[in-house]
């Protein structure tokens, strides 16, 4: 296909955490679709010039970015960084999708068992950098640009042993239902894409008895894929999505049914 006829061509795109897993797939994907994109990871360079050479591999243009979201002044050291390096490919510092994809599991156990470090350690990582980057984009995003947050079905089911992981997103989709409001004038749309279980590459999933038992909880019998994800990420990038806004994308595979 001409490189003019996919659907993100033109279109600029920051993948936060995408050094692995979904956050990997996702990049994969929009690369595929025309965009550049921007790889971001914290700790593993590695990981995200893996993923970039797999998007070059595909035809596609990345380049990776590297920034630890749990500190204070992270989303303006990472857009400082990240609009040196799009002026110098593109001629301007402007971004079109923001995937705020990057997150920190824990912690596990039980709720009485939740220390305010551990607490706080969640946070920082899953509410408070994707609320910062947000902030930080709105000043870059052109008109017609996308904010996908990655949220969790955790957020619509009950599980006490992940009650800190699970308010950490359950901010992600307030995140996404109050900024779609703000950014629906810039016709910007918000949107909240919601996995279940889905083999990022994690030890867990070399373990057959476990993939079997996380497999029995989606409505398919299997664990999800990143590109399960990555696909409806896809969707709301495009211009097909354009009318959607302030969702919350339950991409669980039925986990929750
Ligand atoms: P993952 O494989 O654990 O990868 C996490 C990514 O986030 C890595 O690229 C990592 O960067 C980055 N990251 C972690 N801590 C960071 C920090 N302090 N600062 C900056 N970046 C940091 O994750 P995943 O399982 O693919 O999950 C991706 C998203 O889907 C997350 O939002 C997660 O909550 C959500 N989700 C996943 C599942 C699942 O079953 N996998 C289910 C529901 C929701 P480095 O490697 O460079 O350190």
């Amino acid at each position: 296909m001409d490189e003019q006829q996919l659907r993100l061509h033109g279109k600029v795109a920051l993948v936060t955490g995408a050094s692995r897993g979904i956050g990997r797939g996702i990049a994969r994907r929009l690369g595929r679709d025309g965009a550049l994109v921007a790889v971001h990871y914290a700790t593993s360079a590695e990981g995200a010039h893996e993923t970039v050479a797999l998007i070059e591999k595909d035809g596609g243009r990345a380049f990776p970015v590297g920034a630890e979201l749990s500190a204070h002044g992270a989303a303006e050291r990472l857009f400082a960084e990240l609009e040196a390096v799009l002026r110098e490919r593109t001629g301007e510092g402007s971004l079109d999708i923001l995937v705020n994809n990057a997150a920190v599991p824990g912690p596990y156990g039980d709720p009485q068992d939740v220390t305010e470090a551990d607490f706080d350690a969640c946070y920082e990582v899953n509410a408070r950098a994707p609320f910062f980057l947000a902030q930080r984009a709105l000043g870059v995003l052109r008109e017609g640009g996308r904010i996908i947050n990655i949220s969790s079905g955790i957020t619509r089911s009950a599980q006490p042993d992940k009650i800190a992981y699970a308010i950490s997103k359950a901010a992600v989709d307030q995140l996404t239902l109050h900024l779609a409001k703000h950014l629906g004038p810039r016709g910007i749309t918000v949107n909240s894409v919601a996995p279940g279980r889905v083999d990022n590459g994690g030890p867990m999933f070399s373990n057959p008895a476990a993939v079997e038992r996380m497999a029995q909880m989606s409505v398919f019998g299997r664990v999800g894929q990143p590109a399960d994800i990555a696909d409806v990420v896809a969707f709301l990038a495009s211009d097909d999505a354009r009318w959607i806004t302030g969702s919350f994308i339950d991409a669980t595979g039925g986990t929750l049914l």
